[in-house]
């Protein structure tokens, strides 16, 4: 049993405080499936073009993350994204997409994507993550987004959402959607509008993230891991959720290995932002993962 990702294999090209990166790897569930390959073996379900690096496939290959269900087109170009944090390293703001492959994108799973045990759709157009969703035997389904497909696939992504149990979603987009003006009523909101969800992973960029479930106690906060310096945000909340999911996936689902997931996946997502793109993330271990988990469970007590 495993863990399927869906979402983006990409190129990106960064500007944040600390400088440029240009046509670096990346994509939602690159990073996702890299932070999760620390926990379980996950299977990738992308899209590139004939310009993706086989040296880039080694890289997922080299983590055993299976890398069957991504689809190439010879003839067209990879997705790239142009991203900057200069105005707000908490908010990415996106300057370009180069939609390339992932326009025509139509997943199709495999017999052992089809039987993991969750399935993640990381940050995707909705229709595509609906189309893994239905095809996916999964007894966990969670789902991330971003203000894009709120803004211009909000009914797609509302239809996708009812088929969710766990929903990663960022402060600024869970206000977007709901037009609420405080988390917790945005919260409420989803809540009601989706009975099918039960837990929504709030994410708060340098402040942490809180996990909701449907009880009123059900509320966990954490920090951040505590970092002086942030070379490179993109990839922390796909290496986030892929961490948080990847430490759940051989396990029970409780409220108690929820909360350790929360800390897991924020520890992993802490060695992403070290250094452009991937690099620091793949050059962390799992010990050191549950060294920062075993410090920011600390950080919580009293
Ligand atoms: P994050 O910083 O975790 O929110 O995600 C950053 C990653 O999302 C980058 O590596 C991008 O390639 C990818 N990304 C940005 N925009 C999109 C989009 N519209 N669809 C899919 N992936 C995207």
């Amino acid at each position: 049993m495993t863990l399927s990702i869906l979402g983006s294999v990409a190129f990106d090209t960064l500007y944040t405080p600390e400088g440029n990166r240009e046509k670096i790897p990346g994509g939602s569930a690159f990073y996702s499936s890299i932070a999760a390959s620390y926990f379980t073996n996950p299977i990738l379900i992308s899209k590139v073009g004939g310009d993706y690096p086989s040296s880039y496939f080694k890289i997922l290959n080299d983590r055993n993350i299976n890398t069957e269900n991504i689809q190439i087109d010879k003839d067209k170009k990879t997705f790239h994204w142009t991203g900057s944090y200069l105005k707000n390293i908490n908010v990415a703001e996106t300057l370009d997409t180069e939609v390339g492959v992932l326009a025509e994108f139509v997943p199709t799973l495999n017999t052992a994507a089809k039987s993991a045990n969750i399935c993640f759709c990381a940050n995707n157009d909705p229709v595509s993550q609906r189309q893994a969703l239905e095809q996916s035997n999964a007894k966990i389904k969670a789902l991330d987004t971003m203000n894009l497909w709120i803004n211009i696939m909000k009914d797609e992504l509302e239809k996708t959402l009812s088929l969710v149990d766990i929903l990663f979603i960022n402060d600024t987009e869970i206000k977007m959607f709901t037009n609420e003006y405080t988390l917790l009523g945005a919260v409420k909101k989803i809540q009601k509008q989706f009975p099918n969800i039960s837990y929504i992973a709030l994410k708060k960029g340098e402040y942490g993230s809180t996990l909701y479930g449907k009880k009123e106690d059900e509320v966990f906060t954490s920090g951040a891991f505590p970092l002086e310096l942030v070379r490179d945000p993109t990839g922390a909340g796909d290496s986030f959720a892929g961490g948080l999911l990847g430490y759940l996936e051989n396990k029970t689902i409780t409220w108690q290995t929820l909360k350790e997931a929360l800390l897991f996946g924020t520890a992993t997502s802490s060695f992403t932002v070290e250094d452009f793109g991937p690099d620091a993330l793949l050059n962390t271990s799992k010990e050191k993962i549950e060294k920062r988990y075993l410090t920011l469970k600390s950080h919580l007590s009293i």
